[in-house]
């Protein structure tokens, strides 16, 4: 019998298997950012706080996020993760700062630090209006299909209130598209993405909040001179009136690109080429 697994390697992968919701092998991956610069690590799909403008991604989390750099007197690199892998990979070292809409919650606090809140806000359901879904009434969404992204607070609400598991997907787009496929019944997804994703959509709307909840940039615990110049950061943009500015700003170039996207639909949809006949 031959046991060339080395105790070390072998402690290793049983740290891993126990852990593997933080993704703890990707540890091992953790490279220093380049120096001058400070990396801050998202996800995408979450307009107007982080999305994509050609292959840019912008926003008001970007711009909290440059305001820290430069306050560092570095240049800010933005990775792109789905959103259950932003936390698992702040941990591991990929990043320095993790924004994406994250909300504070007791949870994610015993894993990471937040900084002072940026973002009061809360989560909602996206429903079609012939069947009307309400933020008084939520318990009516038992026993329903209901549809949410990835490691979100909206698939805490649906295991922690609803009582059942959630659909997942991987944006809030992509739940609301399953929707209108007919492949669930009602979406819940953070209100300003959801906002986002309604638009243009006029027998779909969104309910009153269901939560009220905070936004906050993570970093890896232990940061102290970090935090205080991520909370000093926030602050002065905050009573500064910049914070508002951002916000409305960013607000209103999403819907822009929004609307971009869904006028250049047709064409799309007009240059495809045409269905091949099924085979017979
Ligand atoms: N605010 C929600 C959360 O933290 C959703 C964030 C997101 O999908 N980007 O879970």
């Amino acid at each position: 019998m031959k046991h060339t697994l080395p105790l070390a390697a072998l402690a290793a992968a049983v740290a891993s298997l126990s852990f593997a919701d933080e993704a703890a092998p990707a540890a091992a991956e953790a490279v220093a950012p380049a120096p001058g610069t400070i990396r801050m690590i998202t996800e995408a799909t979450f307009p107007p706080y982080e999305f994509r403008q050609g292959k840019e991604v912008v926003g008001i989390d970007v711009e909290i996020c440059k305001a820290v750099a430069k306050e560092l007197g570095k240049t800010l690199a933005v990775e792109d993760v789905e959103f259950d892998s932003v936390i698992p990979s702040l941990i591991a070292g990929k990043a320095e700062l993790a924004a994406a809409g994250i909300t504070v919650t007791e949870d994610r606090k015993m894993k990471v630090d937040f900084s002072h809140p940026y973002v009061r806000t809360g989560i909602v359901f996206i429903f079609a209006k012939d069947k009307p879904f309400d933020a008084e009434k939520a318990e009516e969404a038992k026993g329903k299909r209901v549809g949410v992204q990835n490691g979100t607070t909206s698939a805490d609400y649906v295991r922690e209130k609803l009582g059942q598991e959630p659909e997942m997907f991987d944006s809030p787009a992509s739940a609301f598209a399953a929707m209108k496929a007919g492949k669930v019944d009602v979406v819940i997804a953070d209100i300003d993405p959801a906002k986002a994703v309604i638009k243009g959509e006029p027998d779909y709307d969104i309910s009153e909040l269901l939560t009220v909840e905070e936004y906050a940039v993570a970093i890896k615990k232990g940061q102290p001179e970090l935090l205080a110049v991520l909370n000093k950061v926030i602050d002065d943009l905050d009573a500064s009136g910049k914070l508002d500015e951002i916000k409305d700003e960013w607000t209103a170039k999403a819907e822009a690109a929004a609307a971009a996207e869904e006028a250049a639909k047709p064409a799309e949809e007009a240059a495809k080429p045409e269905a091949a006949p099924a085979a017979e």
